[in-house]
């Protein structure tokens, strides 16, 4: 799989590349990230970017010509269906209706995405981070300033991704959630092939397709539930004991705990999210027993 992320700072990725999971990912050939300087599509004596914006208003707006000539030059073409009239015409036969630049092949272009972090975005969820897992490339835009012209969006994008309800000065940390949070899913990427489907708002049991009554190793699937709390060495740290459960080696009982400590967790954080996840009668008998210490929820 490969990224290619358009900004304005591209070292700002230097330290992201270099450590952990991210840094095996790419040495191990995995995954490809490349970070294009915008302004090298700038042409005038200052390089410039930014404009200011039409109608008026606060701040400065990321220009098109650079941003269009930076994703030209990764082979991405205006998706047909928003060309202007003439440039349509030209391209109706192309597949889904999007053009399929450099590749020539027509393959390569729906195993594209080319996405726009912005404030206005669709949130961005794990459940998107599967879907984009299973391309062959991202292309990321970060914005700056007070966003990107609009018409950027209309020509080239296939969504715009948003990482959650506050505003970041410039799309580069989205760029790099989007991408931490997609490459662990590429088979190979984390040590153990399956972990991912094991963690916080993972797949459920049903569609994973592992022994779960096998070692009490996250042999649950999160099953849109957040993850059950660790502990590790010491047994007792600041006068708290690990829960005896976690001690005694009865895998049965292990599991039983672990799935309750999920429910209780995203009872008290993330209760909305009780409504999507697959829940046992078990499940749902002990979130009921639980009713009284949460009377809100
Ligand atoms: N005026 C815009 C915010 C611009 S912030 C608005 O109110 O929507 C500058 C850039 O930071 C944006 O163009 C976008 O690329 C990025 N950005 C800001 N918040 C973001 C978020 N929550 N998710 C993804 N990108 C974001």
């Amino acid at each position: 799989m490969r990224f290619d992320v358009i900004t304005i700072f591209p070292e700002f990725f230097d330290g992201f590349l270099a450590h952990g999971i991210v840094r095996r990912a790419l040495k191990e050939g995995l995954v490809r990230v490349e970070a294009h300087d915008l302004r090298e599509h700038a042409h005038d004596r200052h390089r410039t970017v930014d404009d200011r914006p039409f109608g008026g208003g606060e701040g400065m707006v990321l220009k098109p010509e650079p941003l269009a000539e930076a994703l030209e030059a990764l082979g991405i073409r205006p998706r047909a269906g928003n060309k202007g009239t003439k440039e349509q015409e030209n391209e109706k036969a192309e597949i889904g209706g999007l053009g399929t630049g450099e590749r020539g092949s027509e393959g390569a272009r729906e195993q594209t995405r080319v996405i726009l972090l912005s404030a206005q975005g669709r949130v961005f969820t794990q459940a998107v981070a599967r879907e984009l897992a299973g391309l062959e490339r991202v292309v990321l835009i970060c914005g700056r300033y007070e966003g990107v012209d609009e018409r950027i969006n209309e020509l080239y994008c296939d969504m715009e991704l948003s990482i959650g309800d506050y505003v970041l000065s410039g799309g580069e940390p989205a760029a790099m959630v989007v991408m931490d949070a997609t490459m662990r899913l590429i088979p190979g990427v984390l040590g153990n092939e399956a972990s991912g489907e094991f963690e916080s708002f993972g797949a459920t049991d049903a569609e994973i397709d592992v022994d779960v009554e096998g070692v009490p190793r996250s042999q649950h699937g999160a099953g849109g539930l957040l993850d059950y709390p660790q502990y590790t060495r010491p047994a007792e740290f600041a006068g708290l004991r690990t829960p005896e459960v976690l001690m005694n080696g009865d895998h049965a009982e292990i599991r039983r705990w672990r799935r309750e400590q999920q429910l209780l967790k995203t009872l008290k954080n993330r209760p909305e999210l009780l409504g999507g996840a697959a829940l046992s009668a078990k499940d749902r008998r002990f979130l009921e027993s639980l009713k009284s210490e949460f009377p809100s929820r």
